[in-house]
């Protein structure tokens, strides 16, 4: 009998997958690594079983502990499949920009879901980087997870999606894209894969109103970039640890339009029904297009399923709404 001992052992081992239509016009193979195969359909699972072993490792989170987390869903639901199968509780901070089913889809798997305004200044009291550390201050055996800052994330990146990348690809990838948040699946992927090439490129997918790019071509913070968005996902309005600005050759900034547009793209032409910086990602791709060559083998992240955007990039009405469709 071939099964898993519990649901978590089902985590990674993602496929690899060739876009066929959408990248037609570019020179290379472009791979896309798969990521809503895992159990919680996100990358994120990984990094929570590893920022989750590495805190029991450290005796940060002891039995029966209640786990506290800043997080827009995904890490949310990484983090309570561990907590199911280990015996913690949850508490999530979500800002009110997140998408309804990802606030249902936590609180379906037991956690307590706490949504805090998303155009007030991380530092302001009712942001959710405030309530989120203010609760794993107050509440009793709680550990706040952080995964911003918390380096177990990069490194669930490091030890498992690079090495699987590399082994996939035969050694043969010349180039790395991905979208940054906190900076975890870019930088464990990108130190992984130079340390076994260092002529690969790791490119990053940012967004208009995140200071990523400007930080990384200038090394200046700048508060000008910052302004709200509609993407999902990625960029941000903080540095977090887990930016490795080093490893990386470039960013490109995509429109929260065509983030959205080409989320859509990704269902109709090529069957992958995904999330928002899914498609983010494909169109940064297309963007970085002068870099790519006959026989590069470009490989494209994809960090979550697209159930969960059915009531904004999947729906028309919405779409229509933001001047994204006619
Ligand atoms: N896409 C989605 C849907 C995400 O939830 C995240 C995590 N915030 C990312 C991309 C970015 O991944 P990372 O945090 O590893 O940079």
């Amino acid at each position: 009998m071939q099964y898993a001992e519990n649901i978590l052992e089902t985590i990674g081992n993602t496929p690899l997958v060739k876009l066929n239509k959408l990248t037609k016009d570019l020179p290379c193979l472009v791979l896309a690594k798969y990521e809503t195969f895992n159990p919680g359909n996100s990358v994120k699972d990984r990094m929570a079983v590893k920022m989750i072993e590495d805190a029991e490792a450290e005796g940060l989170l002891k039995p029966g502990g209640t786990i506290i987390e800043g997080t827009s869903g995904n890490t949310g639901m990484g983090l309570a499949l561990v907590a199911i199968v280990k015996g913690y509780k949850c508490i999530f901070v979500l800002s009110d920009k997140q998408s309804k089913e990802k606030m249902d889809i936590l609180r379906a798997v037991g956690a307590e879901v706490i949504v805090c305004p998303t155009d007030v200044e991380p530092t302001d009291p009712r942001s959710y980087y405030s309530v989120s550390k203010r609760l794993g201050e107050e509440t009793p055996n709680s550990w706040y997870v952080n995964q911003y800052d918390n380096l177990s994330n990069t490194k669930a990146h490091y030890e498992s999606t690079g090495p699987e990348i590399w082994n996939q690809t035969d050694g043969k990838i010349t180039h790395f894209v991905v979208g940054v948040g906190t900076g975890g699946t870019i930088s464990g992927v990108g130190k992984y894969l130079k340390e076994q090439n260092p002529d690969i490129k790791i490119w990053g997918i940012d967004t208009y109103g995140s200071v990523f790019k400007k930080y990384h071509e200038t090394g200046i913070f700048d508060e000008n970039e910052i302004y709200p968005y509609v993407t999902e996902g990625i960029g941000e309005d903080i540095l977090p640890k887990n930016v490795n600005f080093d490893i990386i050759d470039g960013f490109t900034k995509v429109t929260d339009k065509d983030a959205a547009v080409y989320t859509q793209l990704l269902a109709k032409e090529e069957g992958m029904f995904l999330g928002n910086s899914a498609g983010a990602a494909v169109k940064g791709l297309l963007q970085l297009k002068e870099h790519f060559t006959k026989d590069d083998v470009v490989v494209v992240l994809f960090h979550d399923h697209g159930s969960r955007y059915v009531g904004k990039m999947f729906n028309d009405d919405w779409m229509k709404k933001m001047g994204y469709i006619d």
